[in-house]
């Protein structure tokens, strides 16, 4: 999607690490008309596949999933990321490992809001090695939901999540892939 990939490139700050900072548009100040035109891309790109979920997780996917939604006139379930111990039996869990803090979690979902009637679309900020798509995944298999795909803001092709996921046969649909990302030689797209 060509606008996202130009304002990555006006305001997307390269930081140490493989980590690609879009905090003044995508992750703490959030651009609202990019969000809408990202929700009518999603829209085209799964045209004529039923969803009647979308499903993302807290904090940062959250804002793209709810316009997303719109679009689809769904509602929209978040993962939250929880510190509760003893809460089997009303949710679905999962273990995720996060890229940008690097440390092991556990996601939950009310199993009053994912049934086996589902048609699940996930939508994330961003992909790289894939674990939370994962994790988001692994719930909606718990349930025995469907999960319809997968789609992702800025994957980052030089990570292994997008191959991961598509080797798996979850169909994933990424707006930006960066395949290389350098604090001297900038962004190259995929
Ligand atoms: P994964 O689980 O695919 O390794 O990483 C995906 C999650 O980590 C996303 O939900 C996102 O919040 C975070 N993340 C991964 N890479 C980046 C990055 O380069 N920049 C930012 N801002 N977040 C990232």
């Amino acid at each position: 999607m060509e606008a996202l990939k130009q304002r990555i490139i006006k305001d997307g700050i390269i930081k140490e690490g493989n980590v690609l900072k879009v905090d003044s548009f995508l992750n703490h100040q959030l651009d609202i008309n990019l969000f809408e035109k990202m929700g009518e891309e999603f829209k085209k790109r799964f045209e004529g596949q039923e969803i009647n979920k979308i499903l993302t997780i807290e904090a940062s996917g959250i804002a793209i999933a709810c316009i997303v939604a719109r679009h689809f006139n769904v509602p929209v379930v978040f993962a939250k990321k929880s510190k509760t111990k003893n809460i089997a039996g009303e949710v679905y869990t999962s273990k995720v490992e996060s890229f940008t803090h690097g440390r092991v979690y556990d996601i939950i979902v009310s199993k009053d809001f994912l049934n086996p009637e589902d048609k699940v679309l996930i939508i994330d900020d961003f992909l790289a090695n894939g674990q939370a798509l994962i994790g988001l995944s692994n719930l909606v298999k718990d349930a025995g939901a469907t999960l319809v795909g997968a789609g992702i803001a800025i994957e980052k092709g030089f990570q292994k999540g997008g191959d991961l996921l598509r080797e798996q046969g979850v169909r994933v649909e990424s707006l930006a892939i960066i395949d290389e990302m350098d604090v001297e030689k900038g962004i190259k797209f995929r």
